[in-house]
């Protein structure tokens, strides 16, 4: 069995945290990153948690001869796709520097992956192909709506690129994960999420807020029809989400999968509000965050929370880790890298 991976965006908050479990299931793992938004210094961090450094190629995936040589000179079976953009605002502002990085990274992967018959890829999608659905909690079968950004829309044309492909070769599978909201840090606190400048997302917010950085932090909207005013989400902690791409491989390389092409929801199935989330980042941490009701951010949903029945059975895989215990460990991955005793 080829346990050789090769993991593309793996210096990134996703990608190293699935380099980690990787390296602990037993595979060989070999990053692509053009550090285009992480840091070299994270494979330190992993090598630090697994005790193996696993070989890093400083590589644009958009440039194919870059990426041609890699093939040649690393027989994997396998690859994880993470390399791609993901600010949802700035894709609406900039849409080519999405449509190009997304979708022509993940083409030159499947085109070469053809080519040298490589077999099995995962693929990171997203929660956000759901929009604003019908029906909650969302399944594999609810309908994708039409994207509302180009990021969303970069996922949804590549999952058909997958599901196309798939459909006309044989020696090609692949899985799509839908990720609901990654949220927290490894436990060693030696890797984590970095986001450059004003972070958009939720949790780094408010880590930044307790660590002073941000003066407050903006609740968006208390008005949504909802138990407490504030949207619904999933948050799904990043060693589980990491542990996904895990199971995912190894259903693949054992040939376990039904269909060559796959798609799961990874959430935890339930859904959290704002004001809990705060609120539970208070308790966790026994501090007291600074924050105040703003009015609504254009084009959030009101909730979206992931039926995750598939991902259980079919890949026997669970949410393991309590929301308190998610949230102290992004805590402690915010004190480490601000050096907050
Ligand atoms: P991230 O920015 O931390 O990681 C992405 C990594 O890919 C970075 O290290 C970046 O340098 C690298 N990269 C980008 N373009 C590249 C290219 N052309 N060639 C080589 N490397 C490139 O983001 P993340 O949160 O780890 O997200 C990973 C994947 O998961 C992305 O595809 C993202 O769209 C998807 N996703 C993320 C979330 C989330 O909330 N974080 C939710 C759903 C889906
Ligand atoms: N949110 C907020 N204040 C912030 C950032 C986010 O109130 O500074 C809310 C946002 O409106 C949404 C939830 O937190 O309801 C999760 O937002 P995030 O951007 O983390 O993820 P999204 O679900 O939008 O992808």
């Amino acid at each position: 069995m080829n346990k050789r991976v090769l993991v593309t965006g793996g210096a990134g908050y996703i990608g190293s945290h699935t380099t980690v479990e990787l390296i602990k299931a037993g595979y060989e793992v070999i990053v692509v990153d053009n550090l285009s938004n992480s840091d070299r210094a994270v494979m330190k961090g992993i090598e630090q948690i697994t005790g193996i450094s696993p070989r890093f190629i400083e590589a644009d995936c958009c440039d194919r001869e870059a990426m041609r040589r890699i093939f040649e000179e690393h027989d994997f079976q396998s690859v994880i796709h993470f390399a791609a953009f993901k600010a949802v605002g700035e894709s609406v502002a900039e849409p080519l520097k999405y449509y190009r990085n997304n979708l022509v990274s993940l083409l030159n992967v499947v085109e070469l992956m053809v080519e040298y018959k490589r077999r099995n890829i995962v693929f990171s999608s997203s929660a956000t192909v759901y929009g604003d659905a019908d029906t909650l909690p969302v399944t594999e079968l609810t309908p994708r709506k039409p994207a509302t950004s180009p990021y969303g829309n970069t996922k949804q044309m590549s999952e058909d690129v997958l599901r196309d492909t798939a459909a006309a070769c044989d020696g090609f599978a692949s899985i799509a994960l839908r990720y609901f909201n990654p949220i927290g840090a490894h436990p060693s606190a030696l890797i984590g999420e970095l986001p450059r400048g004003v972070p958009n997302n939720l949790v780094p917010y408010i880590t930044q807020t307790a660590a002073g950085i941000r003066e407050r932090l903006s609740i968006f909207g208390d008005d949504y029809p909802t138990a407490d005013g504030s949207c619904l989400r999933d948050y799904i902690d990043i060693v589980d989400l990491a542990r996904a791409h895990v199971v995912a491989i190894e259903r693949m390389i054992e040939h376990r999968n039904q269909k060559r092409y796959e798609v799961f929801n990874v959430g935890t199935g339930k859904p959290v509000s704002v004001f809990e989330l705060v609120h539970c980042f208070e308790e966790a941490n026994n501090l007291k965050l600074n924050y105040a009701v703003a009015p609504r951010r254009a084009g959030d949903v009101t909730a979206v929370w992931a039926d995750t029945t598939l991902a259980n059975n079919t890949l026997g895989w669970h949410a393991e880790r309590e929301l308190a215990d998610t949230l102290r460990a992004a805590w402690q991955w915010e004190k480490s890298v601000r050096g907050i005793e």
